[in-house]
């Protein structure tokens, strides 16, 4: 998945502010539940109080009980969401038409007393986009679910459709009716249609873990087909207020997949890839976890709609770029933890510096390497993720945290795989190239593990890095000891000179609140719309020369009760304050509430650039060229 925590993880809203077919009934108990595929219905024409029904229909089940999840988690989440606590009014019904016994076992999981009777279950969805505002740890838009009568559903299917005990393996055939007007867009296989039931689509899958890996959005459709080599792409895009087209957006993705294709070469690939783009109108009620979440021949994206075509394209690009890449790993490339992945019980892998980091790093590389941004902006990129890695604990190993990323304080640290994650592989991508006279790097590494595993080939979690050493070079091996499995900071200065570079720091004019328009402060909608300095971004000089730190609660300014009204004024004073004016500023840090005084002043920030040296050695150029133009 990626989470753009640096452009806009809830800082938009002060932006926002400003600016298969099988009988039932008699004949069934002659199936068994091991044999016959399960059929769920998911009917989004009657929705009643935002909620949908669904209905699934086992075969006979020859034990006393049997249980039923909804999963807990999700493969490229890395989090727990219990998205059972969505599910309502949970029924069990037998054959005559009665309700048999349930015990609700925990959030996702019901156990069926008398499940030989068992007939089929029946259940209310909820939807998860609606209740963002209202829970501490909303779940991650991408992987939500939405219920809009009449005009959209996200089906992110593990919000919908579960799985009983021990069935995960047998095939699954969804029947969903859709009002008219409300078209699907999904990778997941069409079934045989039924005449007579007309507003009836019928998909089918040949496991649980297809269901789930096959998103499904209901709407009015914009959608685009174009051909990228041998892959038939589709994008769709929802966008509430037709701010957005699926047409305005397909030349700049065509562009982007296409240099995509020719970075990745002869590595298999998938023939089909459906985007599936949710532009989100920010109120209450509508998405606001930005990003997107990586499946086998999809994606969902999910996007504000309010912003300028220039800035959405950039989003999107690197966002849908980073989801795409995802087919190299986790998709082909990936251990035992996620072939196996158990969705209420899941085991982590200790390689999210792969499967996340090295996503990040080509989502990048590949942008230089096919001339779409220029060296400059490569390397802005990568003092970017510098500058936000070391908000988070850079001497925190990297294999722990990955195995024990649901847990604190490792959870906290996650969004760090896509900075210092990113910058792993960029060490070890100059690394490979040095140690092999600019032939290999990382690319070429990953193409070498793709051979050797795919799709249903994982590999063991442990043995990875023992078997890339074997691959390359001792030398190789040393610096995964000490930089990813060990907790010494990467000396990015050191990697800089072996390829001609070097940091110059500036001071850049900026904003008091904000820089350009990416603000320093936000609202927290969770916190009775407190106001807070935003965490995990540099702060300006006026914020630190006041002593305020990232998370700090802005409770008053001059005495003055900060709310949403009295700040939005404060920022428009701010452009004339001079830069003499006083300043007391009350914050609340933790339990304990702090008086920062001082001089508005001058606001800057800081900048490192990381520019190509005067006079660099023949060693240090061909370096650079192996590694930019690989
Ligand atoms: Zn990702």
């Amino acid at each position: 998945m990626t989470n753009r925590i640096g452009l806009f993880k809830k800082s938009w809203i002060l932006g926002v502010a400003i600016l298969l077919l099988q009988g039932c009934g008699s004949t069934k108990t002659l199936v068994s539940a091991e044999k016959a595929s399960i059929i769920a219905k998911i009917d989004l024409i009657n929705v009643v109080d935002d909620k949908v029904n669904v209905v699934l229909d086992p075969a006979a089940f020859a034990t006393d009980t049997v249980s039923f999840f909804i999963p807990k988690t999700v493969p490229g989440t890395y989090s727990d969401d219990n998205y059972g606590k969505y599910i309502e009014q949970f029924k069990a019904i037998d054959y005559k038409g009665g309700e048999l016994k349930v015990e609700k076992l925990d959030d996702n999981t019901w156990r069926i007393i008398n499940a030989k009777d068992l007939d089929k279950i029946n259940y209310w969805v909820n939807d998860t986009y609606d209740t963002e505002v209202e829970v501490s740890e909303p779940v991650f838009s991408p992987s939500g679910t939405n219920i809009l009568k009449g005009k959209n559903f996200m089906l992110n299917l593990h919000g919908f459709v579960g799985y009983f005990d021990g069935l995960e393996e047998i095939p699954y055939s969804l029947e969903i009716s859709a009002p008219d007007g409300l078209e699907p867009v999904t990778s997941l296989v069409k079934g045989i249609q039924d005449v007579n039931r007309p507003d009836t689509d019928v998909f089918v899958a040949n496991r649980y873990f297809e269901v789930i890996d096959n998103p499904i959005m209901y709407s009015s459709p914009s959608t685009e087909t174009f051909q990228v080599n041998d892959i038939a792409v589709t994008l769709s895009v929802y966008s509430p207020n037709g701010h957005f087209t699926a047409a305005s957006l397909k030349a700049g993705m065509e562009k982007m997949m296409r240099g995509q294709k020719a970075f990745l070469g002869d590595i298999n690939s998938t023939k089909h890839y459906t985007i599936i783009l949710y532009l989100s109108n920010m109120d209450d009620e509508d998405a606001k976890g930005f990003g997107a979440l990586e499946h086998h021949t999809s994606t969902v994206v999910v996007m504000p709609e309010q912003i300028s075509k220039e800035r959405l394209e950039e989003a999107i690009f690197d966002t849908v770029a980073h989801e795409f890449f995802h087919i190299v790993t986790p998709l082909t490339i990936h251990s035992n933890e996620i072939q196996y992945f158990d969705f209420n019980d899941p085991k982590m892998s200790m390689h999210l510096w792969m499967y996340e980091g090295t996503t990040e790093y080509f989502a990048n590389l590949f942008q230089i390497q096919q001339g779409l941004i220029s060296e400059e902006d490569f390397y802005q990129r990568l003092m970017e993720k510098v500058e936000r890695s070391k908000t988070y604990d850079d001497s925190m190993s990297f294999t722990v945290m990955s195995k024990n990323i649901l847990e604190e304080p490792y959870k906290k640290n996650y969004a760090n795989v896509y900075e210092k994650g990113a910058l792993i592989n960029m060490a070890l991508d100059i690394d490979l190239r040095e140690l092999s006279g600019g032939e290999k790097g990382v690319l070429w590494l990953m193409k070498e593990l793709s051979k050797k595993y795919g799709d249903s080939k994982p590999f063991e979690d442990d043995g990875l890095i023992d078997e890339i050493v074997a691959m390359t070079y001792p030398e190789i091996g040393e610096f995964f000891n000490v930089h990813v499995i060990g907790d010494t900071p990467i000396d990015y200065d050191a990697y800089w000179k072996k390829v001609g570079l070097s940091t110059t720091e500036q001071e850049q004019s900026t904003g008091y609140f904000f820089d350009g328009e990416i603000p320093y402060i936000d609202v927290d909608p969770a916190n009775d719309n407190a106001i807070f300095v935003r965490e995990g971004i540099q702060l300006n000089s006026f914020f630190n020369d006041l002593g305020a730190q990232g998370g700090d609660i802005i409770k008053s300014v001059d005495g003055k009760m900060t709310n949403l009204v009295n700040i939005r004024l404060l920022i428009g004073q701010s452009m004339n304050w001079d830069p003499d004016k006083e300043i007391v500023m009350v914050v609340q840090r933790g339990y304990k509430e702090i008086t920062l005084k001082g001089k508005v002043g001058v606001p800057t920030l800081k900048v490192v650039n990381l520019v190509p040296i005067e006079g660099p050695s023949e060693q240090q150029k061909n370096l650079r060229e192996a590694w930019l133009k690989g």
